[in-house]
């Protein structure tokens, strides 16, 4: 039921009829008898400035943010914190007392989402792909102090310019940045020890690694017969493979390596933890885990 009294929640984005994201905030804030509710917005492009200055108006209370405005929306803030600033995209919103703040959840939720199997500390991890997401993915894994990083990419030179960011962004001093207000990450122990170059390098880069994360789009939903990047012949069972596409929930990754036993992490997960880290954004409560992976493993089914 909506109220007077109901805080609304929404997502912005171009399209936005395919998110996951309704179903499975209104899914949490029902189990909790929370009164909230979570919808979903169209924004086309040219649009944005006046969707954020409309969010405040309306007094909404926080905001996803997707395709095609992560980059774009950070202009139209007031603050965003750290890992925003570093990473350059935003993918959630809070609005209190008219002021809007931007955060980036992906990258813990893909680091959440891997911890569920192992610690990253000391792991040799292979990226796969240097688009939003694995730049979200790396600065995230490079504070988590992982032993080693290789980034390989369709396009070896923009993995290169990902590590180049990386190395330079991290190696500043963000401390007078006028809308940092959260300075917690201690730059100063991260020993980075990078790595980069094309999918041919991928063979030789699995041989040595833990952990595997394929950011590409391959096998997403309607393409799902694609050739994954890597098949059993290149990956060992004691390698953890996370795919972060979520549908289907099953890549041709996956089915790949679990023919060699390898641990598999789906894309749902990464999903989930950034939702949760989300939830507890808006509300100041812990997110109700099982519901909402529930309610996306039904969506994602139907
Ligand atoms: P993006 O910025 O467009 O980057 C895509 C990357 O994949 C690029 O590095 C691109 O290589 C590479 N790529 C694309 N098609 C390829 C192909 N056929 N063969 C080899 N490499 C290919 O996209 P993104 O925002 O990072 O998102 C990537 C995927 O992650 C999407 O499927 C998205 O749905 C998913 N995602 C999932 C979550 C989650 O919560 N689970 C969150 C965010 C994103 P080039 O640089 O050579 O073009």
């Amino acid at each position: 039921m909506i109220y007077g009294t109901t805080k609304v929640i929404g997502v912005i984005g171009d399209p936005i009829e395919h998110s996951f994201s309704p179903m499975m905030f209104n899914a949490a804030f029902k189990a909790k008898n929370m009164d909230y509710i979570y919808v979903p917005f169209k924004v086309e492009k040219h649009e944005l400035k006046e969707a954020i200055t409309g969010a405040k108006a309306f007094n909404i209370k926080g905001l996803n943010v997707t395709i095609p405005h992560k980059q774009k929306v950070i202009n139209e803030l007031d603050k965003f914190d750290v890992m925003a600033n570093l990473i350059g995209a935003v993918n959630t919103l809070n609005f209190k007392d008219g002021k809007s703040k931007g955060y980036n959840t992906d990258c813990i939720g893909a680091i959440k989402a891997i911890e569920e199997v192992c610690n990253l500390k000391n792991k040799n991890v292979v990226i796969v792909g240097a688009g939003g997401a694995a730049r979200a993915i790396a600065f995230q894994l490079a504070i988590e102090e992982v032993n080693n990083l290789t980034m390989v990419n369709r396009s070896a030179k923009k993995a290169e310019s990902l590590v180049y960011d990386i190395k330079t962004l991290l190696s500043a001093d963000f401390a007078d940045h006028s809308k940092l207000d959260d300075i917690t990450i201690d730059f100063t122990h991260i020993d980075l020890n990078f790595e980069h170059g094309g999918l041919d390098d991928l063979p030789n880069a699995l041989k040595d690694a833990d952990i595997l994360i394929d950011t590409t789009p391959i096998g997403m939903h309607l393409n799902v017969e694609d050739i994954p990047v890597a098949t059993k012949e290149i990956m060992h069972s004691d390698l953890i493979v996370n795919d972060i596409v979520y549908n289907p929930i099953e890549t041709c990754l996956l089915k790949e390596a679990k023919k060699v036993n390898a641990t598999c992490v789906s894309g749902i997960k990464m999903l989930l933890y950034q939702g949760a880290e989300n939830f507890k954004i808006w509300t100041g409560e812990e997110a109700p885990l099982d519901v909402m992976e529930k309610a996306l493993m039904e969506a994602i089914k139907d």
